[in-house]
């Protein structure tokens, strides 16, 4: 270990004999440096660097970004398995939701950061209540994040809900005037939950304050047919039409599933530079029989991205499984095994990360890896390995399989804990 705070060499990480799998996929091999600010140069052996790591067993690439997440809901993970989805919403999510405190948020959302990050995982875009209890924890964690606070009052209060939700947005916007956290590593943003829980006031209003703060607005749309249905008997418009005739995109929007959208609703989106956020298999755990249209959602030009969804409707905040998943739904979907080829698919799941995650390269799934390596890819892809480093804006967050952040037995003692409170009472058959 060499160099000293302060210089160049300040928080730059060189790998020894290793493997690098740049933003273009292209795989290099040798001696890198990993610089502070996200990027990486071929290394001499004689620069001042931080921290040396022997990478003979690693492979290292891009960090995996989580774009639709509810954090703190690893709370509701595993419980209510095989109801119908009603069922499983009103015997298993909302009896919990109606107990939900800034507590049981917290150590939710511990549980998820360190689940992202031994995943390789080092940015989420999330959605759930009281997110003041949530940026810090990814803040202290040392990921990055966009943290949507609810505009209305969920579950809806018994009485003086108007009132309520007044008080949620003002709270909001309090919080996001507030400014970033750790050096604008963790944000605020709007969380509007979907056109069926929000009434077009409060669309507009949120849509205003995204405009006045540029902060991310986000949402979930045509998640199931039913929705899109009520939503055209209801309006005359499926629901990006309708979003679009309330003048609610901004510059900075993500609409989290689209698996039922059309044509001309993919225009709408891609005219607004509107994020797509695909969730393949929160969509088929949930059965809601359509999910987002890769090629088609290309073709129109929408910028797409790949989100788990909450650990309750996915079970897993594993980005790489998700990326796997997409890869096999859209093929699978069009009669098409070419779409999402594993170089495609990793980009899709690794978009505008700045950050590294460094993969066990003696994990015998990482085996073969063919002439010049070049099936390293595929078997990360589509057959796992274990997360052994990740490195955040220079920092070693991770390391050797370790998180040096978080202490991940204590936080599954607390989770423990606070889910046997949480769910007290409540005990919905298993299927
Ligand atoms: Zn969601």
């Amino acid at each position: 270990m060499t160099g000293g705070s302060g210089d160049d060499s300040s928080g730059s990480t060189r790998y020894t004999s290793s493997h690098i799998i740049d933003d273009e996929c292209k795989l290099h091999s040798g001696d890198f440096i990993l610089h502070r600010d996200g990027s990486w140069t071929a290394s001499n052996g004689d620069e001042d660097v931080q921290t040396t790591i022997d990478g003979s067993n690693r492979v290292i690439t891009r960090s995996l970004q989580n774009w639709h997440t509810h954090l703190p809901m690893v709370l509701n993970r595993g419980m209510g398995e095989g109801l119908t989805l009603g069922d499983w919403l009103e015997k298993n999510i909302f009896p919990t939701e109606t107990r939900v405190t800034t507590d049981f948020v917290k150590t939710g959302t511990l549980a998820g950061v360190a689940e992202l990050i031994s995943s390789g995982t080092t940015f989420a875009c999330d959605m759930y209540h009281y997110p003041a209890s949530i940026a810090p924890v990814l803040a202290d964690a040392g990921i990055r994040g966009i943290v949507c606070g609810p505009t209305t009052a969920w579950p809806p209060p018994e009485h003086d809900a108007e009132n309520e939700d007044t008080r949620v947005l003002n709270e909001l916007e309090n919080l996001i005037r507030g400014g970033t956290l750790a050096e604008g590593r963790v944000e605020y943003g709007i969380a509007t939950h979907a056109v069926y829980t929000c009434s077009e006031e409060v669309l507009r209003r949120a849509s205003e304050m995204s405009r006045k703060y540029e902060a991310l607005l986000h949402i979930h749309t045509s998640e199931t047919r039913a929705e899109v249905a009520q939503c055209h008997e209801k309006h005359g418009m499926y629901p990006i039409e309708y979003l679009d005739s309330l003048d609610y995109f901004t510059d900075r929007t993500v609409c989290a599933h689209c698996g039922w959208v059309t044509k001309r609703e993919m225009r709408i989106l891609a005219s607004h530079g509107a994020h797509a956020v695909h969730c393949p298999v929160s969509n088929q755990k949930l059965a809601t029989g359509g999910t987002l249209s890769y090629p088609a959602m290309i073709e129109a030009g929408v910028d797409v991205r790949l989100g788990t969804d909450g650990a309750a409707s996915n079970n897993s905040l594993d980005m790489r499984a998700e990326a796997k998943a997409a890869s096999l739904i859209q093929r699978h979907d069009h009669w098409d095994s070419t779409i999402l080829p594993p170089k495609e698919a990793w980009k899709l799941a690794t978009k505008d990360s700045n950050d590294w995650v460094a993969w066990n390269l003696n994990d015998i799934r990482m085996r073969p890896r063919g002439i010049k390596n070049r099936r390293l890819l595929a078997n990360l892809l589509y057959s796992n390995s274990d997360c052994l480093d990740v490195i955040v804006d220079g920092n070693i967050i991770r390391q050797n399989g370790t998180t040096k952040t978080l202490d991940e037995q204590q936080i599954a003692l607390k989770l423990e804990e606070a889910v046997a409170e949480y769910y007290d009472g409540i005990d919905p058959p298993q299927g």
